[in-house]
């Protein structure tokens, strides 16, 4: 099928951006003319704003989603010895954050459908060095935070929700970063609420915690110059928090075209007759989720992932492979020595998952460009087996 001579970026934070480059000017500009570049209002008013958007007493700006994780394990006082619950289907600081205090990660397996934490596997894991669990909040999609929160609650053990691709998304309608005793955002640009650098954010419900992470996030210093606690230099500049406060006026409109763009992929994947376990299996919508598809993640079964990924790519069709290595085999943490066998469903959508091109502004027609292209795909494979 030889399709038209256009490219579709797997992502375009330009023409996403575009609509609002003179509020973002404005909004710059003005921190410029405040001089304060760190602990500017436009902070203090991003944190109220991002607390009460996701329905939390408190929230604490930082310089990203990594430290966000990396604060709430210190505040929990995570050390060697301790074990804490993740999963090995992830972006590396969900994990990094443990190592990092010289704690264990105990990877738990994914659900097939939705790639994210079996809370039956958690169950399994959970053992007397057990001190926290952090489920992950995939591709937009919360994790089955009721009964994780259900089976921690059990064991008197805090949820750190890693929610770095999920702002805005919820479970039973309860916003992802409210369940946890913290949540965790980033603002990295490719999330759904973008930075035009490194930010991120902390949520709790909890006023001590709030307090401890604040306390942590500002070098242990309280008052000036005196150091309770070895904590970090971590915060969100204000430059971010004011292009963060723009954004997040639209955050709402943006995650309406996320959602229509994925219903399109399913339905024009359906009708272009692509879907099947020896084809294209769709992203999975739990029931009980309200999915903000930072992420549209199709399985490629039968081995041909990387072959249908390099066919979109001599087309000029974007696509991402989130996440090849699964943490357990990464070369950092063979220390570790995990055994994979244990973790078959991670291993599997190491080997399947493909991420197609989604973003706002997005259009249908490109949408059409990326199903023909891997219409023609298995066009070619049919050709070839007959
Ligand atoms: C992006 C991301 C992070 C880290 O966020 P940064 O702001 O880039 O440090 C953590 N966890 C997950 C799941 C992510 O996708």
């Amino acid at each position: 099928m030889s399709g038209p001579n256009t490219t579709v970026p797997l992502l375009d934070v330009n023409r996403d951006n575009k609509p609002h480059r003179d509020e973002f000017v404005e909004a710059i500009s003005a921190v410029i003319d405040s001089g304060r570049f760190l602990f500017g209002p436009d902070v203090t008013e991003l944190e109220n704003e991002i607390a009460g958007y996701s329905q939390v007493e408190n929230a604490i700006g930082c310089a990203s989603g990594s430290d966000a994780l990396l604060l709430a394990l210190m505040a929990l006082d995570i050390k060697a010895g301790d074990e804490v619950i993740v999963p090995s289907f992830t972006f590396f600081a969900s994990v990094s954050c443990i190592t990092r205090l010289g704690a264990t990660p105990v990877f738990v397996d994914i659900c097939p459908d939705t790639f994210n934490m079996d809370p039956q596997c958690l169950s399994d894991a959970i053992g007397p060095n057990t001190k926290a669990i952090i489920p992950v909040h995939l591709f937009g999609q919360c994790a089955q935070i009721d009964r994780i929160c259900q089976i921690a609650g059990q064991h008197d053990l805090p949820v750190i929700e890693d929610a770095a691709q999920a702002i805005g998304a919820a479970y039973h309608s309860r916003p992802a970063g409210s369940w946890g005793l913290v949540g965790c955002f980033s603002f990295y640009p490719t999330k759904n609420l973008g930075a035009m650098g490194d930010a991120g954010m902390l949520t709790t419900g909890d006023a001590a915690m709030a307090d401890r992470l604040r306390l942590l996030a500002g070098h242990g210093m309280r008052p000036r110059y005196y150091h309770q606690a070895i904590g970090i230099n971590s915060r969100i500049d204000t430059f971010q928090a004011a292009v963060l406060r723009v954004k997040l006026r639209y955050l709402g409109e943006a995650i309406d075209s996320r959602t229509a763009i994925a219903k399109r992929y399913m339905s024009l994947l359906e009708q272009a007759g692509l879907v099947g376990p020896d084809q294209v299996v769709l992203p999975t919508v739990d029931a009980n989720a309200f999915h903000v598809w930072n992420q549209f993640g199709i399985r490629v079964g039968e081995g041909r992932r990387d072959a249908l990924r390099a066919h979109l790519a001599e087309r000029g069709v974007g696509s991402e492979i989130y996440y090849p290595v699964p943490m357990h085999l990464q070369q950092c943490f063979e220390y570790l020595d995990v055994d994979g066998s244990e973790l078959p469903e991670t291993e599997r959508a190491s080997r399947e998952i493909l991420n197609l091109p989604i973003f706002p502004t997005l259009t249908e027609r490109e949408q059409q460009q990326v199903v023909d292209t891997i219409s023609g795909f298995y066009k070619a494979g049919a050709k070839v087996a007959a």
